[in-house]
């Protein structure tokens, strides 16, 4: 039998241990499945308390059994749900008992949103978002994937294309019949009028695009400096658990260390960099260049160095001027007590130093002024992610399908009353980009709206 026509079972919840799991069946023999270990089948949808044996009659677990019929399943097949408690025996001796059913297998990964997408349970989009769902570290990286789930972008995909069939359908019904006089006249300016409008929608939404693919992909923070000026103490302040060696001798961190924050909903990776320095070392030294260069690559750089240096800063060869840089002066529980030099928090900047820079002094070992600089930070990635939150486009393939969508269009429009078949042939490729948005491709689609919508009775 195809390896996709086997049944296949899976744990759907966590690791285990755990006080619940939950195995998913689906396929032909979820059905055999459920009678051989349940020895029943119940009521699709009803929850079923019962024992499950394996095939000698031992007792497997006391546990609740589900059952849905295909096609109305998450799968579109016959699907059964076991939960059962979440031990490691429990669950060896319930997967013993599945495999031991002909043609019953453990699932590949993501073999089950696969059938589901297959099957025609869900669109491309909504994979994707079912991923994005189940990588989802913040709040609002969920809150996104959901509303991709939801189908919002498939939704819209799915509009845009029938809109597409249609327009391509007016146009070459006034190709093709046009000398036969039962195809009504002006049909091509609302055609080509809808094309501009189609144009300008997907242009629109590629435009608000850019925050929901960062929010997908988070802000990357940089924690730069000379050696010793604190970068792990401040890291691990700020991540709350020891995920940098912190030591007293300089350059221990030689490579880069990253740690992946919540803050304010937004996924912030914060990465620490070996100590930048001038140093003969070669393996330093290659730490000094990959710690510039991932320092150059982030959304925001925290240049650390010392509260009581001499104030000129060493080395700040970042980016040169298009990462923002935000100077922090760690270590002020060092200083006297005395001066306003002690004081944490964030400083205005002085006469003569840029404005997008911002200052901040802070103790990363006692925590003084980290608060604020947090503050900060959050307020940083609300602006860089941007207010709004719109459904749709995640990722780079879909921007590239609708970036060549509009492209498409403009051309059809351009050749508009000049080259009507050029057009034509603009807007089958661009609602085949929809379809290949959604994950189908269906050319078929268009006869069928042009033999649906004039009949030509030929
Ligand atoms: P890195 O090389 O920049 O990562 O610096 P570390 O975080 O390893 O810190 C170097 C040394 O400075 C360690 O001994 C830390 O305990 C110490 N240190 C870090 N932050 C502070 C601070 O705010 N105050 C004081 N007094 N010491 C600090």
């Amino acid at each position: 039998m195809h390896p996709r026509e086997q049944t296949i079972f899976a744990l759907s919840s966590g690791r285990p241990p755990s006080a619940i799991a939950v195995v998913r069946v689906s396929g032909a023999q979820a059905g055999p499945a459920l009678e051989h270990i349940a020895g029943m089948i119940p009521a699709a949808r009803v929850a079923k308390r019962v024992m499950l044996r394996d095939s000698f009659g031992e007792v497997i677990d006391d546990a609740i059994v589900l059952w849905f019929r295909a096609p109305a399943s998450a799968t579109g097949e016959d699907v059964a749900e076991f939960h059962v408690h979440g031990g490691r025996a429990v669950l060896h001796a319930l997967f013993a008992a599945l495999s031991s059913i002909d043609n019953v297998r453990a699932a590949e990964p993501g073999e089950f949103t696969r059938r589901a997408f297959e099957n025609g349970k869900i669109d491309l989009t909504e994979a994707e978002g079912l991923d994005d769902l189940i990588h989802a570290d913040t709040d609002r990286q969920r809150r996104q994937a959901v509303r991709q789930l939801q189908g919002l972008l498939g939704d819209r995909a799915r509009e845009w294309r029938r809109q597409l069939i249609e327009a391509s359908a007016l146009i070459e019904a006034g190709i093709d019949f046009a000398d036969e006089g039962d195809v009504p006249d002006g049909l091509l300016e609302p055609a080509m009028a809808k094309i501009g409008r189609l144009r300008r929608e997907i242009e629109k939404t590629l435009a608000a695009s850019a925050q929901s693919e960062r929010l997908r992909d988070g802000l990357t923070v940089a924690i730069a400096g000379p050696p010793n000026a604190g970068k792990s103490t401040l890291l691990n302040r700020l991540a709350r658990r020891d995920a940098a060696i912190v030591s007293p001798y300089a350059g221990t961190t030689r490579d880069v260390i990253e740690v992946h924050l919540d803050l304010d909903g937004y996924p912030v990776m914060l990465i620490d960099t070996a100590g930048i320095r001038e140093t003969e070392d070669p393996v330093e030294r290659e730490g000094v260049r990959r710690a510039m260069e991932r320092a150059a690559a982030a959304d925001l750089v925290l240049w650390l160095a010392d509260v009581d240096g001499d104030g000129t800063d060493p080395l700040l060869p970042i980016g040169e001027g298009s990462v923002p840089v935000w100077r922090v002066r760690n270590k002020v529980d060092l200083l006297g007590s005395e001066s306003d030099e002690t004081k944490s928090g964030q400083l205005e900047a002085k006469p003569g130093q840029e404005a997008a820079t911002k200052y901040f002094r802070i103790s990363a070992a006692r925590g003084d002024g980290v608060d604020g600089l947090v503050a900060e930070l959050a307020s940083f990635a609300g602006d860089w992610f941007g207010s709004g939150e719109m459904a749709g486009i995640t990722r780079l393939r879909h921007r590239n399908i609708l970036r060549e969508a509009a492209a498409s269009l403009a051309k059809a429009e351009k050749l508009k009353g000049q080259a009507d078949e050029l057009a034509a042939e603009e807007l089958r490729a661009s609602s085949q980009l929809m379809g290949r948005l959604l994950g189908r491709v269906d050319i078929e689609d268009i006869l069928d709206s042009l033999f649906k919508d004039f009949c030509i009775g030929k």
